[in-house]
């Protein structure tokens, strides 16, 4: 099969279609090298170049301010739910953490294992379908740091704006929201993101942290495990994935290529307000996260009954609208729509949406 569907998987996700002719064009060999990405040292001036590039495309898109370190890792964002309070949360500290749904409980399960931390707000209750107000978070003013989910994957839920946590440093998993909008990271303390949704393949993960930080990390961590080493070492400490981070340097010159994040949010506000209108035009399919925070990335709904729901599944992927399946965790549908989906696909969903409620409802 050499035609593309329509992928609307929740990572790792569709790749900008520029982005894999480039790769695929310099496969073989870069140019001017006479090798292939994967086979060059990551020592080399070649590769210097490619994470120079990757770094300063982050480092464009996102304003991020020159007292932020950019790092590459391994381990994806799962490693960071463990890094994070080994590195920042002190024997004799606590942590909050605000959970708005499934990745935060998972970080905040990690974090239990490193030290003491408390839930400054969960909506487990409501079944994670929105984040809370300021008046629903109990912060601790003293806390070691501060952990939310910028946009909860499996719900759909996003935050739309960040939270006021005062002078609590913050830390934000943004795995599948980062590039998809402006966003002012000098709120933020740590940023970290698992590259396969917004950025690249998987096997990659950016750190993007405040170089007033690196002060509070405990000595004798264990080396890998230690954010100051990968800063010092510039994310060359180990040998790292080469081929993720020249696919984000890719991905990167393609956002730039395209407006930047500006234009990119524009373009995403479009294609979920398009699928969120198709859902709140009946009564047969009901979205799952409150109208205020659902995601422009990941769109989840429900239909009438779980028999629907499967034959949905099974009827929109034979149409070539591939992944709609919900997480095996919650059910329904998800659409995931990230920066390189295309809006033809949103509007192709639509279209088969209204069609399947015409046949079935
Ligand atoms: N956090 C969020 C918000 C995610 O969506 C995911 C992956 N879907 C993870 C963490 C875990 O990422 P990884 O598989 O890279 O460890």
């Amino acid at each position: 099969m050499t035609e593309r569907i329509f992928n609307f998987s929740a990572g790792p996700a569709v790749l900008p279609v520029p982005v894999l002719e480039e790769a695929q064009r310099d496969m073989l060999s870069l140019p001017g090298v006479g090798m292939s990405v994967m086979e060059i040292s990551h020592r080399s001036k070649t590769f210097d170049a490619i994470i120079g590039h990757a770094e300063a495309g982050l480092r464009e898109l996102l304003k991020v301010p020159d007292n932020y370190h950019i790092l590459f890792l391994q381990g994806g964002a799962s490693l960071q739910f463990s890094m994070v309070p080994m590195n920042f949360l002190p024997a004799d500290g606590s942590a909050d953490y605000v959970l708005t749904g499934s990745w935060g409980k998972k970080a905040l399960k990690e974090a239990k294992k490193v030290g003491a931390v408390s839930v400054a707000a969960t909506m487990a209750d409501g079944g994670f379908t929105r984040v809370p107000s300021r008046d629903e978070m109990s912060l601790n003013p003293h806390a070691a740091y501060v952990h939310i989910t910028s946009n909860e994957t499996i719900e759909g839920v996003q935050w739309k704006r960040e939270p006021n946590v005062g002078d609590v440093p913050m830390v934000a998993d943004m795995s599948s929201d980062i590039l998809s909008r402006a966003i002012d990271v000098s709120k933020y303390a740590l940023i970290y993101a698992g590259a396969q949704k917004n950025m690249g393949p998987s096997g990659v993960t950016v750190v993007i942290l405040r170089d007033d930080l690196l002060q509070r990390i405990p000595e004798n961590l264990a080396t890998m495990l230690d954010y100051k080493v990968h800063v010092d070492n510039k994310s060359l400490y180990n040998t790292p994935n080469t081929w993720g981070i020249y696919i984000l340097s890719l991905v990167c010159k393609w956002l730039q290529g395209n407006g930047g994040l500006g234009a990119m949010e524009r373009e995403n506000e479009k294609k979920a307000r398009l699928l969120y209108e198709a859902i709140d035009a009946t009564d047969f399919y009901r979205g799952h996260a409150d109208v205020d925070c659902r995601s422009t990335m990941n769109v989840t709904f429900r239909l009438p009954a779980e028999e629907l729901e499967k034959k949905f599944v099974a009827e929109s992927t034979a149409q070539g609208l591939d992944g709609l399946k919900g997480h095996r965790s919650v059910g329904g549908i998800r659409a995931s729509i990230y920066n390189a989906f295309p809006r033809a696909g949103v509007e192709a969903l639509v279209s088969f949406m209204k069609d399947f409620e015409r046949r079935n409802g």
